[in-house]
């Protein structure tokens, strides 16, 4: 269905353009974060039915949510003329049993996200640096820039990235580091051994977020308990989210364990009520979904099998990937990147995947697993988009 026109006063652009330059130039050259495009968009653009479209773009949950977090959601509903707790007590109890840490080197955010922009905004500012890995996860450079901090981005290795490098990237001015393992959208696992001689080598007044969003699909023999690190390590935070193995991405809830003391910080900058109030009793719910999380886990190892086992029959090259989607590369023609084309191509047979050019991979195309007949109907429409 068409937008409906909706009519507005305009004023006069010039007075806009006034006020728009007084903002600082490292925010006015964001360049904003483009997420997959919704099923809803494509629907509208090709005339599709919504239930027609296959959406492998977000690495979301192909099995929806918790059905724990569904249930605890209902009763919740009762309360939604109240605030949440801003302390997120309850939540926070949960989770200190679960990691064996103390509520109060928990942060509760609205999305892992928010937690990346909370580090950020706490330790960043003009005349400060953020080191990152080039292919990183996207809000990194574009948390860095909000605060008007310089980014140090060190050249990535076969995809990965390449620690000792950023160890070394550390300048005076460095307040904070920014590493996600796996890396989305490289999929990339950084050694636990790596990991921790960074740990030892960067100074301690760099915080070192490890962004683990995709932790849990992790299989059990790859896991290390990064969490015993944090007596260690004062300066090391570890973030992980409920968007992705406990499928609650449109709740917007992630957590972040740390020393209370840089937990202190964090909460200077977090927004009062920054998590709503089904969110918190839908995560502690799905925090004790065991169930749910096996077999989501489980279902993404096989997806994972199919989905490689078709580029290969289809002669394609992918990065190994130890998260909910792979990257898989579209050789160029005449020199020329193809994954631009083939993504046009796949919207066309309403598939969506994710292209990857912004993070300096114009010849890559991300796909979440899906379903087994979703990955089946990707491959399908892959297949006939090579031409
Ligand atoms: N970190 C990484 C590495 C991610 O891929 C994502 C989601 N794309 C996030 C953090 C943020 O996820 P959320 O805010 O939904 O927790």
């Amino acid at each position: 269905m068409a937008a409906e026109e909706i009519a507005v006063n305009r004023m006069d652009p010039s007075a806009a353009a006034d006020l728009c330059e007084r903002s600082p130039a490292y925010v006015r050259e964001i360049a904003p974060y483009q997420p997959g495009k919704p099923i809803s968009e494509l629907a509208r653009e090709m005339g599709l039915a919504e239930r027609d479209i296959v959406k492998l773009a977000s690495n979301e949950n192909p099995l929806g949510s918790s059905p724990r977090a569904l249930a605890a959601i209902a009763p919740a509903l009762a309360e939604l003329s109240r605030y949440p707790d801003g302390n997120q007590y309850e939540l926070k109890v949960a989770l200190s049993r679960r990691y064996g840490w103390p509520v109060e080197g928990i942060v509760v955010g609205n999305g892992s996200n928010d937690l990346l922009e909370m580090a950020a905004a706490a330790f960043l500012a003009p005349g400060r640096a953020c080191v990152f890995s080039q292919h990183a996860f996207a809000v990194y450079p574009l948390a860095t820039q909000a605060r008007g901090a310089r980014a140090i981005v060190t050249p990535a290795k076969r995809y990965g990235h390449d620690l000792p490098a950023m160890a070394r990237a550390v300048t005076p001015d460095t307040r904070l580091m920014f590493i996600a393992n796996p890396n989305n959208p490289t999929g990339t696992l950084a050694p636990w051994s790596e990991l921790e001689g960074l740990l030892h080598s960067v100074p301690r007044d760099v915080a070192v977020v490890l962004d683990e969003a995709y932790n849990e699909y992790l299989p059990r023999e790859a896991r290390f308990d990064t969490v015993a690190w944090l007596s260690r390590f004062p300066n090391l935070a570890i973030v992980r989210t409920f968007s992705k193995i406990y499928g609650l991405a449109g709740l917007r809830v992630g957590f972040a364990l740390m020393q209370p003391a840089l937990a202190d910080v964090l909460n200077r900058v977090r927004q009062p009520f920054n998590v709503n109030n089904l969110a918190l009793v839908a995560a502690q719910a799905a925090l004790g979904d065991l169930a749910f999380v096996e077999r989501s886990s489980e279902l993404n190892r096989q997806g994972m099998a199919q989905l490689c086992g078709g580029f290969r029959a289809l002669g394609l090259d992918f990065i190994p990937s130890c998260g909910n989607f792979v990257s898989v590369e579209l050789p160029r023609r005449d020199g020329a990147p193809r994954a631009g084309a083939v993504y046009q191509a796949l919207l066309r047979r309403g598939v969506i995947v994710r292209p990857v050019a912004g993070y300096g991979m114009p010849d890559h195309l991300r796909v979440t697993i899906g379903l087994a007949e979703e990955n089946d109907r990707f491959l399908r429409a892959l297949g006939e988009s090579l031409g």
